[in-house]
């Protein structure tokens, strides 16, 4: 059995004063039926860490460098994350992709060091408008996730989240027929390249506006283990219907 995930990218948001976002999730969770992660910015983690040290809400990144250490100004490494606290890691976000030309053998490489380091990946993978468009959306995921995910990838280390590009921080959503399609496709090809056994323990995760309006009918929907969510896990007010959606599906 999948155990489900309720997890918050904060992206470039947050300072100290947001943690009391992250102290009332974790009292209004005390005993939560699914896991939660929440992945502030590099500057909260220590001390997100140390707020939820003895709670079951989780604390992950939203990048690392694919290299231990080295001479690298500004990056962090996998092996530093898990010093600092996280216990996972987003890798592969589009806006990664985007902002800073991540392409998918790199996001591969980070992967492996954060599987290194003892962290779960978090592979984010999803197509633009333009490719939905023109009908090339299982292509581009096939083409990311065979080239994004290492062989190291078991259901243990890894969570894939498919979170189509034109989705995010949008307000659209892709109809539940056009989220199951992807999910199935991605169990498909999970199944072909690590077998049956294998592929059913990876989570696959919804993102691209989720809300707690829309977050039961997504939830709802074979195959969707949980959820990446941005703007909406940002306060506990709207993160936390989100875990109790994903608690009663
Ligand atoms: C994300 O960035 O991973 C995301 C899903 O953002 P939002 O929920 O704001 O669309």
């Amino acid at each position: 059995m999948r155990r489900k995930l309720a997890a918050g990218n904060w992206k470039m948001n947050g300072t100290n004063a947001s943690l009391t976002e992250l102290q009332t999730l974790i009292a209004t969770h005390p005993a939560p039926g699914v896991d939660i992660l929440i992945c502030p910015p590099a500057t909260l983690l220590v001390q997100a860490a140390g707020l939820s040290a003895d709670s079951p809400v989780m604390i992950g990144a939203q990048d690392c460098h694919s290299a231990a250490s080295g001479a690298h100004t500004g990056d962090i490494s996998a092996p530093m994350l898990a010093d600092a606290g996280a216990v996972a890691v987003i890798l592969g976000h589009s806006e990664r992709r985007q902002d800073h030309g991540e392409e998918s053998a790199l996001v591969a490489a980070k992967i492996s060091a954060a599987h290194a380091a003892h962290l779960t990946a978090i592979l984010c993978l999803g197509e633009s408008l333009a490719e939905r468009e023109a009908a090339q959306t299982l292509d581009v995921i096939a083409d990311q996730l065979r080239h994004s995910l290492p062989d190291t990838a078991t259901g243990a280390n890894t969570v894939i989240a498919y979170e189509p590009i034109w989705a995010i921080g949008t307000g659209l959503t892709p109809s539940p027929a056009q989220i199951s399609e992807v999910h199935r496709f991605l169990r498909s090809e999970l199944r072909a390249r690590f077998g049956s056994e294998a592929a059913t323990g990876f989570r696959l995760l919804y993102g691209g506006s989720v809300k707690p309006a829309n977050a039961p009918e997504i939830f709802a929907l074979d195959d969707v283990d949980g959820a990446l969510v941005g703007g909406a896990s940002l306060t506990a007010a709207d993160f936390s219907p989100i875990i109790t959606a994903l608690e009663n599906a």
